[in-house]
């Protein structure tokens, strides 16, 4: 998969806002550095991760739980929850 198909087919934005509080925290990605992340519930970055990544977020689930914040960088593909 390609980043412009990624785009292109587009994940739904979650309803709720991202916290800016959050991304203040938050500004760039913890594993390359990039600020191309996007905020979402942690439930919604089950869409966002490759499948070899969702075990981590069920896990991160059972911590935080599916309405923590939650980032996905752009660019590497990392994630982390913000509870
Ligand atoms: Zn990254």
């Amino acid at each position: 998969m390609n980043g412009a198909s990624f785009f292109k087919t587009g994940v739904p934005t979650s309803s709720a806002p991202a916290d800016p509080l959050a991304a203040m925290f938050r500004p760039a990605c913890s594993e390359c550095g990039s600020g191309r992340i996007r905020w979402a519930q942690l439930v919604d970055l089950l869409r966002l991760v490759d499948v070899d990544d969702r075990p981590r977020i069920h896990e991160l689930l059972g911590y935080v739980g599916p309405e923590a914040d939650a980032w996905h960088c752009s660019d590497c593909g990392g994630f982390g929850a913000f509870a």
